[in-house]
């Protein structure tokens, strides 16, 4: 697309397509983008008729530092665009991921296809407008509309499950928090700290603030109690830095 886009300006591209629709001959203006967030910034800032942008967003590719499916989004909705997403599947692949994912999402759903936790993944973020799935065949097709028919987003358990896929990948922001609750015990603030890591992997998991914000809401001893002693790092058997971790999530969700 960065190559494209001067040639879009030299035979004035923006101009014709919103002739076309002046005249009636196309509903509504958006573009396919393959690049990243600095450029779909830029190209949203000039065109402030672009109706809509289709986006590569997959489980997979969230936070993939040459798709940067998660910034991209974070600029579309910034801009309040909806999207159309490409590529949920990641060409076929997140059908067919590795035994330890596929583990993960028959222990919860025996009976749905990794393909469904992949689409449902992207359905399920904010603003979607279509979510665009190529399919090969029959069965695939009927996979798909048995759960897009009457399509539930994932629920808590089943996006920190997708989060889980997302750090087997080797490609997460999440805090890797496994729940043990070793740190609580010697906690002189008796921050629910689990709780308050478990609300913040909703945003960066998946980038579901408002669901995060909510979870973090319901939480009685937060990030704000916290005075850094660092007590709890040193029991932790994951290594977090729990002091920083939570300051961040103060920021990003009070
Ligand atoms: S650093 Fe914060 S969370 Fe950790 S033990 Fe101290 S007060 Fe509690
Ligand atoms: S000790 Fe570490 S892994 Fe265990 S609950 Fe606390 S932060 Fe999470």
């Amino acid at each position: 697309m960065d190559n494209n886009v001067g040639r879009y300006e030299r035979y004035r591209l923006w101009d014709y397509v919103r002739e076309l629709k002046e005249k009636g001959l196309v509903r509504h203006i958006g573009f396919s983008f393959h690049s990243g967030p600095e450029l779909l910034e830029k190209l949203l800032q000039e065109h402030p008729k672009v109706e809509f942008v289709q986006l590569q967003i997959n489980y997979r590719d969230w936070e993939d530092p040459s798709v940067r499916s998660r910034a991209n989004y974070e600029v579309a909705r910034k801009y309040g665009k909806p999207v159309v997403v490409m590529e949920p599947v990641k060409g076929g692949s997140l059908a067919k991921p590795p035994q330890e994912v596929k583990d993960l999402f028959t222990a919860y759903h025996p009976e749905m296809s990794p393909a469904s936790w992949a689409i449902r993944y992207v359905a399920s973020l904010e603003g979607i407008l279509a979510v665009l799935s190529g399919m090969s065949n029959q069965e695939q097709m009927r996979d798909n509309l048995s759960y897009m028919a009457s399509f539930t987003p994932l629920n808590e358990e089943e996006q920190h499950i997708i989060h889980e896929a997302q750090r087997i990948l080797g490609n997460s922001r999440t805090i890797p928090c496994t729940a043990c609750s070793y740190c609580t015990k010697g906690c002189p603030q008796q921050i629910a700290i689990p709780e308050v890591f478990r609300a913040m992997n909703l945003y960066l998991g998946s980038g579901q603030k408002e669901q995060a914000r909510e979870a973090y809401r319901a939480i009685s001893n937060k990030a704000d109690l916290c005075i850094a002693c660092k007590q709890c790092e040193a029991v932790c058997p994951q290594h977090i830095r729990i002091a920083d971790r939570l300051r961040e999530a103060k920021e990003v969700l009070e």
